[in-house]
């Protein structure tokens, strides 16, 4: 894992917040958005109601998307354009939801490959999923992202971000 520090550390510090609302939940992912960078896919692990939706909206937030974000799970892929920050102003912003994709063949319709060859930023919730599907692309940054829905409505969120060399079939 590369050292948050490298990458300009969160608010709150080290790759691990725990949230108290869907507020918070989205400021997470403002903060997520400031450490983004060209051709990254992020993997959003947690179960249903984890807040991986609400995670990503507070992300997509910050990067100028206005349009309502909600989970693919029947789209199976929205597509937005990030509107700021100049590094990342033009590129497609791909959202995904693998929670209905369960063989090789249904994965191969959703074309991903071709998405993450537009070097712009893939987010997929249920993306665990992706190495039993067989998928093995290398992107440029790997980032896994998971959240822990705890009884009081507060949520764990943790980051880690791969090094491709040290997954090269993810
Ligand atoms: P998922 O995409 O993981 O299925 P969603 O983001 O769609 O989850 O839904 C999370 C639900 O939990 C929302 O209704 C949200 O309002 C609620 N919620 C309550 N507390 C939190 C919190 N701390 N963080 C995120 N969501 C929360
Ligand atoms: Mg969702």
């Amino acid at each position: 894992m590369v050292p948050l520090a490298q990458q300009g550390e969160p608010k709150g510090g080290g790759s691990e917040w725990h949230t108290h609302s869907p507020e918070e939940t989205e400021a997470v992912g403002a903060e997520l958005a400031e450490l983004l960078q060209p051709d990254t896919l992020i993997w959003v692990t947690g179960v249903l109601g984890a807040g991986k939706t609400t995670l990503i909206r507070g992300l997509c937030r910050a990067l100028g998307i206005t349009e309502p974000i909600r989970s693919p799970t029947f789209t199976l892929v929205n597509e937005y354009t990030i509107r700021q920050p100049p590094s990342l102003t033009g590129l497609p912003l791909f959202h995904l939801d693998l929670y209905r994709i369960e063989t090789e063949a249904q994965l191969s319709t959703l074309g991903l490959e071709e998405l993450l060859e537009r070097g712009g930023i893939t987010i997929i919730e249920w993306g665990e999923r992706l190495p039993q599907l067989g998928f093995d692309h290398t992107p440029r940054h790997l980032w896994h992202l998971t959240l822990t829905p705890h009884p009081d409505d507060t949520r764990t969120i943790t980051l880690t971000i791969k090094q491709p060399d040290q997954s090269p079939r993810l």
